[in-house]
């Protein structure tokens, strides 16, 4: 249900419901404000200046952009997008030398730009090829920093982004980590289901770790581990705009469910 206050759309999305069309139609009478309710179009129109039913704006052509739901599902949410290593920092290397920060990043752009479209604000730990901290930082300073960001901007939902290496090159899969509290275990089913789902690797399941990133970040924060960059399929993966793509899809879908909007 869309809200107008003498022509202007309020930034909000709610469900339509008897209750709050009870409270602003008592609101607006208390208040000798006019309000009028289309059902077919699920919006209210308030006129804040009299009484008198509020003048219905004209229909405007379809691009409405602004006016679409779909934009503003995540309209009050704040997301912080970490892209795991930088700069300094290659974090781990596939077998034909894929840097797993670099594939942390593309990820993370290519979500960015899908939560913004839907109006979240979001704050990214890095959106370059940079350490965060400052040029040649140590690995303690570089999760201090992005620990610092999260929690500054007060930020919803914080997401760790990286890629999984280990010695065996047979090792395969997603995984997503939380430090366990509830909300925290919530999103990381949510993103984990996604990422199978659109990722179509091994379900290593979502799992309780004492992560820094995750640990000292106050409010519900998860780090996903996309894929194995050491196996020479999942590093392919992990490397091609489709494999980036669908891990950007799947945390977008993750987010927005974990939201339930
Ligand atoms: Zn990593």
């Amino acid at each position: 249900m869309r809200i107008f206050i003498d022509g202007q759309q309020l930034p909000i999305l709610v469900r339509v419901s008897h209750d709050l069309l009870t409270t602003l139609k008592t609101l607006s009478r208390s208040l000798s404000w006019g309000i009028f309710y289309d059902p077919t179009k699920e919006v209210v129109y308030i006129n804040s200046k009299s009484s008198a039913i509020p003048v219905l704006p004209i229909e405007r052509p379809a691009d409405t952009s602004s006016d679409d739901p779909e934009s503003v599902r995540l309209l009050n949410k704040s997301i912080c997008i970490d892209a795991g290593h930088g700069g300094s920092d290659p974090g781990a290397t596939g077998p034909t030398g894929t840097l797993e920060k670099d594939n942390n990043l593309a990820i993370a752009l290519l979500l960015k730009e899908k939560l913004e479209n839907n109006g979240a604000k979001v704050i990214m730990t890095r959106d370059s090829d940079r350490n965060v901290a400052y040029a040649d930082a140590s690995a303690n300073e570089e999760l201090g920093a992005r620990v610092d960001i999260a929690n500054d901007n007060q930020v919803d939902l914080f997401i760790s982004i990286h890629n999984d290496a280990f010695t065996n090159a047979n090792a395969t899969g997603t995984t997503t980590y939380h430090y366990g509290d509830i909300e925290s275990v919530r999103l990381s089913n949510c993103l984990q289901k996604k990422l199978i789902e659109h990722l179509g690797t091994k379900n290593r399941g979502c799992r309780y770790a004492s992560f820094y990133v995750i640990r000292y970040t106050e409010m519900t924060a998860a780090l996903i581990e996309a894929g194995f960059i050491s196996n020479p399929e999942e590093e392919v993966l992990m490397a091609s705009a489709d494999g980036r793509m669908n891990a950007a899809q799947a945390l977008f879908e993750g987010i927005m469910q974990y939201f339930r909007v």
